[in-house]
């Protein structure tokens, strides 16, 4: 913890000559933006601590490696090493900090909950900022694929178990009967066709 700042590093790996090496463990395959600053924070937390940081880097899957032997799996995360690219947002941390600790002490913000609060991330204080609205349908029409339940959304629905089922047709039809009957839809015929090819 730095200036009241706590973070969880995934790994820390002393090296050889001194130092630490710091990993920030994904499961996408390619290092995304708000990972670098994740990483940026985590490193400017150490080294506030004090910590001799010699690299950083998001440790991800690296989709060209393939499975020769059961159990061995040396090559299936890469490490991106991105210290290099951290200076400019770790020297802007401190700044950063000061700035939100006026409203972490201040009266609570009155900001209506919307889309914001799912994306890019789900926000942890949801329960908080929703505990006055009536609970989501177990059910929500976004579990249709290929974007349906939006178009759903937009006529008014948002439980999957009130769209009348005469007006849904393939894919989202099976998707309403299995939902509405509890009973998965298997469809064998399919799966051995795929698997046949
Ligand atoms: S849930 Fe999070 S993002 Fe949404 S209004 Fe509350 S604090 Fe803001």
């Amino acid at each position: 913890m730095h200036e009241g700042v706590l973070v969880r590093v995934d790994v820390m790996e002393r090296l050889p000559d001194g130092g630490w090496h710091v990993a920030e463990v994904k499961s996408s395959t390619a290092p995304k933006d708000y990972h670098v600053g994740d990483l940026a924070t985590q490193v400017w937390v150490l080294q506030g601590c004090g910590i001799d940081v010699r690299s950083a880097a998001i440790r991800h899957v690296d989709n060209r490696f393939i499975l020769q032997v059961p159990g061995e799996l040396d090559g299936l995360l890469h490490d991106a090493d991105m210290l290099g690219k951290l200076d400019g947002i770790i020297a802007g941390r401190d700044e950063v900090v000061r700035s939100v600790r006026p409203v972490l002490n201040g009266e609570e913000p009155q900001t209506a909950p919307g889309d914001h609060c799912s994306s890019p991330h789900d926000c942890e204080f949801a329960a908080h900022c929703r505990r006055g609205e009536p609970l989501p349908p177990e059910w929500p029409v976004t579990v249709l694929p290929r974007g349906a339940g939006a178009a759903w959304r937009v006529r008014g629905y948002d439980d999957l178990l009130d769209v009348p089922p005469d007006r849904l047709s393939g894919v989202n039809a099976i998707v309403h009967v299995a939902t509405v009957s509890g009973t998965p839809f298997h469809d064998r015929g399919g799966a051995a066709a795929e698997m046949m090819q």
